[in-house]
């Protein structure tokens, strides 16, 4: 019999799963899946590593699930799936912590208020991260549970790197760079004393270029400041938000265009970005296909903004060891990470272009002065981690 753990993604209309089962010291993943279209008609796929499909639902169009059932059923899916193993707990990806919860953390109905005090922060992600911790309390009380934060790995920036130039008692009341994408950066930082040991212990910049897209400036391994802020719309220019933005726009928006709050925020959330500026998609592979001007343009403002941010961040730093593409885009685009590259070569990054093109883990030439690493992410297993240790942590406590 072996321990298992499960990591939720929830998202407004989503819960992604990952079962991870013990093999020894380490937790090798099982299972992965969904259910989908949970306001909607719902839709449950759970596929093994290999894609196998596993497990597969539909509901009527109409019948709205919601996190609530979702989550019923998931935790029945997953007792029957695993027979003999034994489920001991539930790991969350939550986008807030603020600036309390630096680490990962054991959820009662105690830390769960104190969580939705964050849903001004994140209106569009904490409400949806926070709805299956609340059924799984309900449903399986003896089950534990933890939360891991997009936050949390920030927390060890300088308070200057974290600072808005806006009256002092806003900061006070909660209003600073918080910065995100930090399961995917801790990831990477975990990685690196085995892949690249002289990037884990010097000035590395990480590209986690996804549909999200931002950068985090590390010094042995830990974050010294990051693009995204306040919300996960600053900096870079993603597949649908907008990044940074003079703010005298928003104002112009409201003031001048009669836009309301709620107009803007779809604006910037949903339809800027590469989808904005193309006209044609959010999907960086459909705009790398296109001969149309606008998806060409989009791309060049994706890689001007991107290699603006390697001057910023390094300037952060006061020096650049190595650099670290990851996520959907920096993985799996040699295009974009060269022209990144040469963007910035005034730094010292030199490409072996063999190397990009067959996205191999150093992409560096050996002479660089910067080496450049291609690095899948993979923020599940950083939960399923730190579940396991808190669990079982809480456990050799109690002995
Ligand atoms: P993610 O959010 O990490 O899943 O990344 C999604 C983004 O990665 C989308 O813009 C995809 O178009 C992009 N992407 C995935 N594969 C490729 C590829 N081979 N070349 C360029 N972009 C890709």
């Amino acid at each position: 019999m072996a321990n298992a753990v499960v990591v939720l993604n929830a998202g407004s209309s989503s819960i992604k799963f990952s079962l991870f089962v013990e093999q020894g010291k380490t937790l090798e993943p099982r299972i992965r899946g969904q259910v989908e279209g949970l306001y909607t008609g719902a839709r449950f796929v759970a596929k093994a590593v290999d894609g196998e499909v596993k497990a597969e639902t539909s509901w009527p169009a109409g019948v709205k699930m919601g996190h609530a059932g979702a989550l019923d059923h998931l935790i029945e899916y997953l007792r029957s799936e695993l027979k003999r193993d034994r489920l001991i707990g539930i790991g969350h990806r939550v986008v807030h912590g603020g600036s309390v919860y630096t680490q990962p953390v054991r959820v009662d109905s105690e830390v769960l208020k104190a969580l939705e005090i964050f849903v001004p922060l994140a209106p569009l992600h904490q409400p949806h991260n926070l709805a299956p911790i609340r059924r799984a309390l309900e449903r399986v009380p003896e089950l534990p549970q933890v939360a891991c934060f997009d936050t949390s790995f920030h927390r060890t920036q300088p308070e200057v790197a974290q600072l808005f130039a806006l009256p002092f008692d806003l900061w006070k009341a909660g209003v600073k760079r918080y910065g995100f994408h930090g399961l995917s950066y801790q990831f990477i930082a975990s990685e690196l004393p085995e892949v690249a040991p002289a990037a884990a212990m010097g000035k590395t910049i990480v590209l986690h270029l996804g549909n999200g897209a931002s950068m985090c400036a590390m010094e042995a391994g830990r974050s010294i400041a990051s693009t995204m802020g306040f919300t996960a719309v600053e900096g870079l220019p993603m597949g649908t938000r907008c990044g940074s933005l003079d703010p005298g726009v928003i104002l112009y928006l409201i003031d001048q265009l009669g836009m309301t709050t709620r107009e803007v925020e779809k604006l910037i959330y949903n339809r800027s970005g590469l989808l904005g500026v193309s006209g044609i998609s959010s999907d960086m592979r459909t705009l790398l296909a296109s001969d149309d001007p606008q998806a060409g343009m989009a791309i060049d403002l994706f890689v001007y903004r991107a290699g603006r941010e390697i001057g910023s961040l390094t300037a952060a730093l006061g020096g650049l060891d190595a650099v670290v593409f990851t996520a959907g885009i920096g993985q799996n685009s040699p295009i974009v990470r060269s022209r990144i590259c040469h963007s910035a070569a005034w730094l010292g990054l030199e490409i072996d272009e063999t190397a990009n093109n067959a996205n191999r883990t150093c992409i560096s030439t050996p002479s660089s002065p910067v080496s450049v690493w291609v690095i899948p992410t993979d923020e599940e297993i950083i939960i399923a981690r730190h579940t396991r240790q808190l669990i079982q942590s809480s456990k050799e406590m109690k002995k």
